[in-house]
């Protein structure tokens, strides 16, 4: 079969990989949709982010959707020719965490397409993949390219639980690429009362625009127009900072109210943060990284019709023209989610 392998910066290629066969609790899924995300881009553009780098080569990948093609012994609850959203969450459900309930943060994650551990955790954008079958989540109804958005809207859930009460709230995010847009979706969802969404593309805030945000700022075009929320110690009860750049970070603070909430999901390394205005106004700083049963419940949200991914789904590309796909979904300019279709 075909998989989408990075050796390095700007080498990714489409090499053939060794079929596998489902074991006990496994079951064998036919690719459907791959999204590309953030991190592949990272992989894809510069060979990793941060401290984070490729050593050795890596199946790209872990935002996808798949039909189930085999089951194997003693998966029940599936069916052949279904469609599933395949969560990338791996954890190990025996460390200290897993017990704890933080799955997110188990100690011996297997996310998908990650070079974090070494040896490298191989992704999904393979024509075939064997998984759990716990990591299947029905999407019937579901289009392949809405149920391949399940992950990256798991992402937002999983913040919007961490960021608290959310009705009607005052919110502000800023950085709309598809966790910004989708955070406005999930914020809007959990019931936050005003929406405020910033970034540098005219383009993604046209998306952030439908997506529900009551008002965009295009923090290029006009730096001053955020600052105006700043009078009186600020106006927002919470930040969703999804562009991991440090001028955002600093201009949604100046903007936050007093004991107001920072989520943090941009993952743009270390940042240096205004911490006389965090200590002034008593704001709480929050990470927010990855997520784990979020996943089920964004797929539920989706399938109900109360959120509506497929405006962000920008361009859908064959596989053999998967390089193309990741020009195109590093331009912002242009695209939002781009997504591969493997068959
Ligand atoms: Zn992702
Ligand atoms: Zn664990």
């Amino acid at each position: 079969m075909k998989a989408i392998v990075a050796h390095a910066a700007k080498d990714v290629r489409i090499e053939e990989i060794d079929d596998a066969e489902p074991g006990q609790g496994e079951v064998r899924l036919r690719l459907a949709t791959g999204g590309i995300c953030g991190s592949d881009l990272h992989y894809y553009n510069h060979g990793g982010f941060g401290a984070v780098r490729l050593k050795e080569p890596m199946v790209l990948g872990h935002e996808v959707s798949a039909i189930v093609e085999e089951l194997g012994p003693g998966v029940s609850g599936l069916e052949i020719s279904q469609l599933v959203a395949v969560s990338p969450s791996r954890p190990c459900r025996t460390c200290r965490y897993c017990q704890e309930g933080l799955h997110n943060q188990c100690l011996n994650m297997r996310f998908y397409g990650s070079a974090m551990p070494f040896p490298h955790i191989q992704g999904a954008f393979r024509e075939s993949l064997v998984a759990d079958a716990i990591q299947c989540v029905a999407a019937d109804g579901l289009t392949a390219g809405e149920a391949a958005m399940a992950e990256p809207l798991a992402v937002t859930l999983h913040a919007t639980r961490r960021a608290g009460e959310m009705l009607g709230k005052k919110v502000l995010v800023t950085g709309c690429g598809p966790i910004g847009v989708l955070s406005i979706l999930a914020a809007r969802r959990a019931g936050a009362g005003e929406i405020v969404a910033t970034d540098l593309s005219d383009f993604t805030l046209s998306l952030a625009k439908s997506a529900g945000a009551d008002r965009v700022i295009n923090t290029k075009t006009e730096p001053d127009a955020l600052s105006a929320y700043s009078a009186d110690k600020g106006t927002f009860d919470v930040l969703y900072e999804c562009s991991g750049a440090a001028a955002a970070l600093s201009g949604g603070i100046a903007a936050l109210r007093p004991r107001g909430v920072i989520v943090q999901l941009g993952l743009g390394g270390d940042m240096s943060l205004p911490m006389m205005a965090i200590t002034a106004k008593e704001l709480e700083l929050r990470g927010s990284f990855r997520f784990h049963e979020e996943f089920a419940t964004g797929v539920d949200l989706m399938r109900k019709g109360l959120i509506d991914v497929k405006p962000l789904i920008t361009h859908t590309v064959p596989l053999a023209d998967a390089l193309s796909a990741f020009e195109i979904a590093s331009d912002r300019s242009r695209a939002m989610k781009a997504q591969i279709a493997f068959s």
